[in-house]
């Protein structure tokens, strides 16, 4: 052990602070500073937008599978996809991947679309920031310690919203939480890559089904090291561009009670690295195998790989599969699912599980208050909820209406003068709705 102490310059003090800036991250520090608080977001990448941006392409979750496609999602995911179609930069691909419609978006132009409503309502930026501690008194969180280019640098707030996806805050704070593979399995990672050169047009001569029997008949050979056979590939905005979810990287290990999963700096550097050498093996199959893939070229790997899941939080509430599959409403709820239990567990196939067909379950704000830390929210793939109901709620839609949710409820109460638990959850949902969101 090394003790270490240093005093770190006080940099500015914020009504509310974001940590991350995913699907959940943004939304929620667009509508605090909507609302008119004083609000920095802090994002360790040095771009806006998380998963959404740095590893995938395809929104899930604004309207339900099955026969009904209704749309279940408002408020600022409607001005995302507007601010994309500004750029001509997204499409619906209808009923893709079981899920439901989806909204295919070029992320580069996802990234300006983010960096825009940030900008425009007013919210201050700090990219290339990794927040790295916390400071405490009692039950409260007074400040962020930020490790930055120029060295460490503390922030305070008084209402902080982790929006990290691995519930950083959460960790370093102290507020309970259990770790994806110690309670329940955790979902598998994975090393998304895109290809160029493809001839789309021959491409969809053949089924998934086909591609995947395929994925069997070259993994039997020998010659190829294929983890997962039901990877799929699918077009993007950008003309003989493909972008694939493919590889399968085991997300959690076991070392005798103790639970190592990609909250580990260690297990998500190898994970990295063996992510690349998997998509390798996808790539030579590809090409070798699938017609319209003869003279693809690797574009780009997706700029990290993909983290399913790693800390979940235990909030006031923890959803639960059967709450999922009865489609359960709730008092407090801020928004809508209808997206599929979607299970990408270790070995073979994806476990898909469908709610009634049209039916939503209810995302209830008590998922997103953690226990113990009065002045912290969360939202986005942290929340409270156990490892399969996590699986359907997490998709970007529902992150980003868990975002708008918190960065509204973040506000309201420092305007009543009490902490996110104690809220008036009926005006939080008035604010949603005149937002435009979906809660009913
Ligand atoms: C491989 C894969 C495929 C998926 N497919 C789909 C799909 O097709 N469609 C869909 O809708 N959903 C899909 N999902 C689920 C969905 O992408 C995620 O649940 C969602 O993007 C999570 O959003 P988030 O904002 O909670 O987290 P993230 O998008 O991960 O955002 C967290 C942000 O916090 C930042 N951050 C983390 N720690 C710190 C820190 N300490 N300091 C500063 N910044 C920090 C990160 O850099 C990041 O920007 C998929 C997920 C994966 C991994």
């Amino acid at each position: 052990m090394h003790n270490y102490h240093k005093s770190l310059p006080l940099i500015d003090c914020f009504d509310v602070i974001v940590v991350g800036s995913g699907s959940a991250g943004s939304p929620a520090a667009i509508s605090a500073s909507r609302a008119g608080a004083k609000t920095l977001i802090i994002e360790r990448l040095p771009f806006i937008g998380g998963t959404s941006t740095a590893v995938l392409d395809t929104f899930y979750g604004y309207y339900t599978p099955g026969s009904q496609s209704i749309k279940v999602v408002g408020g600022i995911a409607d001005d995302v996809v507007k601010g994309l179609g500004e750029y001509n930069a997204s499409f619906e691909r209808p009923n893709t991947f079981g899920a439901g419609t989806g909204v295919t978006y070029h992320p580069e132009y996802l990234k300006v679309v983010w960096e825009k409503l940030l900008m425009q309502a007013g919210c201050s930026i700090l990219l290339n920031a990794h927040v790295t501690d916390v400071v405490k008194k009692g039950d409260k969180i007074i400040g962020l310690v930020v490790a930055t280019k120029d060295g460490l640098k503390y922030y305070e707030a008084k209402q902080i919203i982790d929006a990290s996806g691995d519930a950083d805050i959460c960790h370093q704070a102290e507020a309970p939480y259990e770790l994806a593979g110690a309670v329940d399995p955790a979902q598998t990672l994975t090393t998304t890559f895109k290809m160029v050169n493809v001839d789309c047009e021959k491409r969809k001569t053949i089924a998934k089904k086909e591609i995947n029997a395929l994925m069997e008949e070259a993994a039997a050979s020998g010659k190829y090291n294929l983890p997962r056979k039901e990877g799929s590939d699918h077009i993007t905005p950008v003309s003989h561009m493909t972008a694939t979810i493919m590889t399968r990287l085991t997300s959690f290990r076991k070392e005798g009670d103790v639970t190592i999963n990609a909250a580990d700096p260690e297990f998500l550097s190898h994970a990295e690295i063996e992510g690349r050498l998997q998509a390798i093996e996808y790539i030579r199959f590809l090409r070798d195998y699938v017609p319209g893939y003869e003279k693809a070229e690797l574009s780009t790997y997706g700029m990290q790989i993909g983290v399913r899941e790693t800390r979940r939080i235990h909030g006031q509430y923890r959803l639960t599969s059967e709450d999922v599959l009865s489609a359960k409403k709730f008092d407090d709820q801020i928004g809508l699912c209808g997206a599929p239990m979607e299970d990408h567990h270790d070995g073979e196939g994806v476990r898909w599980q469908y709610l009634p067909d049209g039916k939503t379950v209810g995302i209830p704000f008590r998922t997103l208050v953690p226990q113990k830390i009065e002045n912290l929210l969360v939202a986005g793939r942290c929340f409270s909820a156990s490892h399969v109901a996590h699986s359907s709620v997490r998709s970007m839609a529902q992150c980003m209406v868990m975002g708008e949710a918190v960065g509204n409820a973040a506000v309201l109460a420092l305007k009543t003068d009490t902490q996110p638990g104690n809220i008036n959850v009926a005006d939080l949902q008035d604010t949603l709705e005149k937002n435009g969101g979906i809660l009913r």
